[in-house]
Protein backbone atom coordinates (compact mmCIF):
# COMPACT_ATOMS: atom_id res chain seq x y z
CA UNK A 1 0.00 0.00 0.00
CA UNK A 2 1.61 3.05 -1.26
CA UNK A 3 0.87 6.60 -0.24
CA UNK A 4 -1.53 8.74 -1.83
CA UNK A 5 -2.44 12.59 -1.74
CA UNK A 6 -6.47 13.09 -0.76
CA UNK A 7 -8.39 15.80 0.33
CA UNK A 8 -10.83 14.89 3.46
CA UNK A 9 -13.12 16.75 5.00
CA UNK A 10 -13.30 16.43 8.51
CA UNK A 11 -16.92 15.73 10.12
CA UNK A 12 -16.17 14.13 13.39
CA UNK A 13 -13.54 13.76 16.19
CA UNK A 14 -13.12 12.18 19.39
CA UNK A 15 -12.52 12.95 22.97
CA UNK A 16 -8.60 12.47 22.99
CA UNK A 17 -7.58 9.75 24.16
CA UNK A 18 -3.95 8.55 25.86
CA UNK A 19 -1.57 6.09 24.37
CA UNK A 20 1.39 4.82 25.10
CA UNK A 21 3.00 4.16 21.82
CA UNK A 22 1.41 8.09 20.39
CA UNK A 23 0.95 9.91 23.14
CA UNK A 24 -2.60 11.86 23.13
CA UNK A 25 -4.41 10.81 20.18
CA UNK A 26 -7.94 11.67 18.07
CA UNK A 27 -9.48 9.77 15.86
CA UNK A 28 -10.58 11.45 13.11
CA UNK A 29 -13.64 10.99 10.83
CA UNK A 30 -14.11 13.02 7.29
CA UNK A 31 -15.40 12.56 3.50
CA UNK A 32 -13.33 12.19 0.89
CA UNK A 33 -15.55 14.12 -1.28
CA UNK A 34 -14.27 13.05 -4.55
CA UNK A 35 -15.22 9.72 -4.45
CA UNK A 36 -17.45 10.29 -1.58
CA UNK A 37 -16.15 7.88 0.60
CA UNK A 38 -15.86 7.83 4.23
CA UNK A 39 -12.47 7.85 5.95
CA UNK A 40 -11.11 7.11 9.56
CA UNK A 41 -7.44 8.54 9.92
CA UNK A 42 -5.83 6.99 13.14
CA UNK A 43 -3.96 8.31 14.83
CA UNK A 44 -3.09 11.79 14.86
CA UNK A 45 -1.51 13.52 17.67
CA UNK A 46 -3.26 15.84 19.67
CA UNK A 47 -0.85 18.32 19.50
CA UNK A 48 -0.88 18.38 15.96
CA UNK A 49 -4.31 18.42 15.67
CA UNK A 50 -4.32 21.89 17.63
CA UNK A 51 -1.06 23.45 16.28
CA UNK A 52 -2.95 22.48 12.29
CA UNK A 53 -6.15 24.18 13.61
CA UNK A 54 -8.10 20.93 12.47
CA UNK A 55 -11.28 22.06 13.09
CA UNK A 56 -14.79 20.07 12.15
CA UNK A 57 -15.64 20.86 8.76
CA UNK A 58 -11.99 22.06 7.69
CA UNK A 59 -10.92 20.53 4.40
CA UNK A 60 -7.27 19.02 4.51
CA UNK A 61 -4.83 17.53 1.86
CA UNK A 62 -2.78 14.83 3.60
CA UNK A 63 -0.63 11.65 2.71
CA UNK A 64 -2.77 8.86 3.50
CA UNK A 65 -2.33 4.77 3.57
CA UNK A 66 -4.63 2.10 3.92
CA UNK A 67 -3.47 0.85 7.50
CA UNK A 68 -2.90 -3.20 6.54
CA UNK A 69 -3.33 -4.40 10.51
CA UNK A 70 -6.69 -2.93 10.26
CA UNK A 71 -7.85 -3.53 6.58
CA UNK A 72 -9.80 -6.55 7.23
CA UNK A 73 -11.53 -5.48 10.09
CA UNK A 74 -12.31 -1.91 9.49
CA UNK A 75 -12.22 -0.62 5.52
CA UNK A 76 -12.13 2.97 6.19
CA UNK A 77 -9.03 2.75 8.54
CA UNK A 78 -6.47 4.64 7.14
CA UNK A 79 -2.85 6.19 8.45
CA UNK A 80 -1.43 9.54 7.99
CA UNK A 81 1.48 11.38 7.54
CA UNK A 82 1.29 14.07 10.21
CA UNK A 83 3.54 16.46 8.32
CA UNK A 84 1.62 16.47 4.94
CA UNK A 85 -1.38 17.75 6.50
CA UNK A 86 -2.41 20.97 4.74
CA UNK A 87 -5.29 23.04 5.60
CA UNK A 88 -6.96 23.40 1.94
CA UNK A 89 -10.46 25.34 2.56
CA UNK A 90 -12.02 26.92 5.71
CA UNK A 91 -14.90 27.81 4.71
CA UNK A 92 -17.46 25.83 6.18
CA UNK A 93 -16.01 25.88 9.90
CA UNK A 94 -17.80 28.87 11.37
CA UNK A 95 -21.26 27.82 12.24
CA UNK A 96 -22.37 31.38 12.36
CA UNK A 97 -21.82 32.03 8.37
CA UNK A 98 -24.57 32.35 6.81
CA UNK A 99 -25.54 28.98 4.24
CA UNK A 100 -23.15 26.88 6.34
CA UNK A 101 -25.70 24.46 8.12
CA UNK A 102 -27.26 24.04 4.82
CA UNK A 103 -24.14 23.71 2.84
CA UNK A 104 -22.88 21.09 5.21
CA UNK A 105 -26.28 19.20 5.71
CA UNK A 106 -26.29 19.00 1.56
CA UNK A 107 -22.75 17.22 1.65
CA UNK A 108 -23.77 14.78 4.74
CA UNK A 109 -27.43 14.12 3.35
CA UNK A 110 -25.19 12.19 0.55
CA UNK A 111 -23.59 9.98 2.99
CA UNK A 112 -26.54 9.59 4.97
CA UNK A 113 -27.93 5.83 5.53
CA UNK A 114 -30.84 4.82 6.32
CA UNK A 115 -30.49 3.02 9.79
CA UNK A 116 -28.29 1.38 12.63
CA UNK A 117 -29.67 -1.89 11.04
CA UNK A 118 -28.42 -1.15 7.77
CA UNK A 119 -25.00 -0.08 8.99
CA UNK A 120 -24.40 -3.62 10.90
CA UNK A 121 -25.43 -5.59 8.07
CA UNK A 122 -22.60 -3.71 5.75
CA UNK A 123 -20.39 -4.39 8.24
CA UNK A 124 -20.98 -7.93 7.96
CA UNK A 125 -21.32 -7.42 4.13
CA UNK A 126 -17.99 -5.54 4.05
CA UNK A 127 -16.62 -4.11 6.78
CA UNK A 128 -18.13 -1.07 6.69
CA UNK A 129 -17.63 0.76 10.08
CA UNK A 130 -18.55 4.45 9.65
CA UNK A 131 -21.38 6.42 8.72
CA UNK A 132 -24.54 8.86 9.50
CA UNK A 133 -27.86 8.23 10.60
CA UNK A 134 -30.43 10.76 11.65
CA UNK A 135 -33.05 9.19 14.32
CA UNK A 136 -36.57 9.58 15.03
CA UNK A 137 -36.69 12.43 16.13
CA UNK A 138 -39.03 12.07 18.73
CA UNK A 139 -37.23 8.93 19.78
CA UNK A 140 -34.33 10.36 20.80
CA UNK A 141 -32.87 11.00 24.40
CA UNK A 142 -29.77 12.15 26.01
CA UNK A 143 -29.06 9.96 29.03
CA UNK A 144 -26.21 10.31 31.37
CA UNK A 145 -25.66 6.73 33.40
CA UNK A 146 -24.69 7.30 36.62
CA UNK A 147 -24.84 10.79 38.60
CA UNK A 148 -21.92 13.27 37.44
CA UNK A 149 -20.12 13.18 40.64
CA UNK A 150 -19.58 9.80 39.96
CA UNK A 151 -18.46 9.71 36.78
CA UNK A 152 -14.78 9.35 36.51
CA UNK A 153 -12.26 11.35 35.66
CA UNK A 154 -8.59 11.03 35.58
CA UNK A 155 -7.39 14.61 35.90
CA UNK A 156 -3.69 15.33 35.34
CA UNK A 157 -1.86 18.19 36.36
CA UNK A 158 1.70 17.35 35.50
CA UNK A 159 2.98 20.29 32.18
CA UNK A 160 5.72 19.01 29.79
CA UNK A 161 7.01 20.52 27.06
CA UNK A 162 7.52 19.01 23.60
CA UNK A 163 10.04 20.20 20.63
CA UNK A 164 7.65 22.93 20.18
CA UNK A 165 8.05 24.57 23.14
CA UNK A 166 4.19 23.55 23.30
CA UNK A 167 2.86 22.24 26.58
CA UNK A 168 2.06 18.66 26.12
CA UNK A 169 -0.70 17.74 28.41
CA UNK A 170 -2.21 14.91 29.08
CA UNK A 171 -5.93 14.46 28.42
CA UNK A 172 -7.79 14.07 31.61
CA UNK A 173 -9.57 10.45 31.22
CA UNK A 174 -12.94 10.47 31.42
CA UNK A 175 -15.28 7.46 31.77
CA UNK A 176 -17.52 6.66 29.11
CA UNK A 177 -20.94 7.47 31.05
CA UNK A 178 -22.73 9.27 28.48
CA UNK A 179 -25.03 8.23 25.83
CA UNK A 180 -28.08 7.90 23.25
CA UNK A 181 -31.17 6.19 23.21
CA UNK A 182 -33.14 6.04 19.98
CA UNK A 183 -35.32 4.20 16.71
CA UNK A 184 -34.11 4.81 13.44
CA UNK A 185 -36.87 6.05 11.06
CA UNK A 186 -37.72 2.09 9.82
CA UNK A 187 -40.51 0.18 10.49
CA UNK A 188 -39.21 -2.61 12.95
CA UNK A 189 -36.60 -0.43 14.34
CA UNK A 190 -36.03 -2.40 18.29
CA UNK A 191 -34.66 1.03 19.52
CA UNK A 192 -30.61 1.56 20.31
CA UNK A 193 -28.49 2.55 23.24
CA UNK A 194 -25.14 3.91 22.25
CA UNK A 195 -22.13 5.57 24.00
CA UNK A 196 -21.03 8.63 22.52
CA UNK A 197 -17.67 9.86 22.59
CA UNK A 198 -17.94 13.13 20.79
CA UNK A 199 -15.16 15.38 21.15
CA UNK A 200 -17.54 18.60 22.05
CA UNK A 201 -20.03 16.38 24.81
CA UNK A 202 -16.99 14.86 27.15
CA UNK A 203 -15.28 18.57 26.69
CA UNK A 204 -18.11 20.31 27.89
CA UNK A 205 -18.36 17.50 30.99
CA UNK A 206 -14.63 18.15 31.57
CA UNK A 207 -15.02 22.40 31.62
CA UNK A 208 -18.74 22.52 33.55
CA UNK A 209 -17.72 20.63 36.32
CA UNK A 210 -15.44 24.04 37.32
CA UNK A 211 -17.95 26.08 36.02
CA UNK A 212 -21.43 24.66 37.56
CA UNK A 213 -20.84 24.01 41.69
CA UNK A 214 -22.88 21.37 41.97
CA UNK A 215 -23.90 17.82 40.82
CA UNK A 216 -27.30 18.92 39.96
CA UNK A 217 -26.46 22.19 38.54
CA UNK A 218 -23.96 20.00 36.09
CA UNK A 219 -26.51 17.53 35.26
CA UNK A 220 -29.42 20.39 34.24
CA UNK A 221 -26.61 22.24 31.90
CA UNK A 222 -25.89 18.92 29.91
CA UNK A 223 -29.31 17.97 29.74
CA UNK A 224 -30.29 21.41 28.66
CA UNK A 225 -27.24 21.37 25.74
CA UNK A 226 -26.91 17.61 25.10
CA UNK A 227 -31.13 16.64 25.09
CA UNK A 228 -33.44 19.57 25.14
CA UNK A 229 -31.68 22.42 22.85
CA UNK A 230 -29.89 19.55 20.52
CA UNK A 231 -33.37 17.53 19.54
CA UNK A 232 -36.03 20.04 19.95
CA UNK A 233 -34.50 23.17 18.77
CA UNK A 234 -31.97 21.53 16.01
CA UNK A 235 -32.03 18.76 13.92
CA UNK A 236 -29.71 15.63 15.08
CA UNK A 237 -28.01 13.45 13.34
CA UNK A 238 -25.50 10.69 14.75
CA UNK A 239 -21.74 10.03 13.20
CA UNK A 240 -21.48 6.59 14.17
CA UNK A 241 -18.76 3.84 14.26
CA UNK A 242 -17.01 0.56 15.41
CA UNK A 243 -14.65 0.67 18.56
CA UNK A 244 -11.10 -1.02 17.27
CA UNK A 245 -11.43 -5.07 17.60
CA UNK A 246 -14.91 -4.93 18.65
CA UNK A 247 -17.84 -5.09 16.54
CA UNK A 248 -19.82 -2.27 18.78
CA UNK A 249 -20.87 0.90 17.57
CA UNK A 250 -20.76 3.60 19.15
CA UNK A 251 -21.29 7.38 18.21
CA UNK A 252 -18.44 9.83 17.30
CA UNK A 253 -19.97 12.96 16.33
CA UNK A 254 -23.31 14.86 16.73
CA UNK A 255 -24.25 16.88 13.82
CA UNK A 256 -26.74 19.20 14.67
CA UNK A 257 -28.07 21.83 12.19
CA UNK A 258 -31.42 24.03 12.53
CA UNK A 259 -34.45 22.13 12.57
CA UNK A 260 -35.52 22.02 8.59
CA UNK A 261 -39.24 22.31 9.36
CA UNK A 262 -39.43 25.52 11.07
CA UNK A 263 -38.20 27.69 7.97
CA UNK A 264 -40.84 25.02 5.69
CA UNK A 265 -43.43 26.38 8.67
CA UNK A 266 -42.84 29.69 8.21
CA UNK A 267 -43.34 29.25 4.40
CA UNK A 268 -46.36 27.41 4.18
CA UNK A 269 -48.27 30.06 7.09
CA UNK A 270 -47.14 32.87 4.42
CA UNK A 271 -48.14 31.04 1.51
CA UNK A 272 -51.56 30.72 3.26
CA UNK A 273 -52.28 34.53 4.14
CA UNK A 274 -51.74 34.85 0.21
ZN1 LIG B 1 -32.70 0.88 14.27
Amino acid sequence: MSWEKREILLIAKTYPERSQKYGNTVCTAGIMEDTNEWVRVYPINLNVYLRKKLKKFVRFKAEIRKNKSEMIKRKESYKIREKSIKITDDSLVDPKVKGVWEERTKILEKSLSESMEFLKNQFEIKRMSLGIIKPHQKSIKFLIEKPVDNVEIDVIKEVQLNLFGEQVRKVDKIEHAFSYRYKCNIENCKGHKMICIDWELLESFRKWRKTYKTPQKLEFALINRYNDWMIKERDLYLVVGTIWRYKTWIIIGLFYPPKKGQKTQKKLSSFFKK
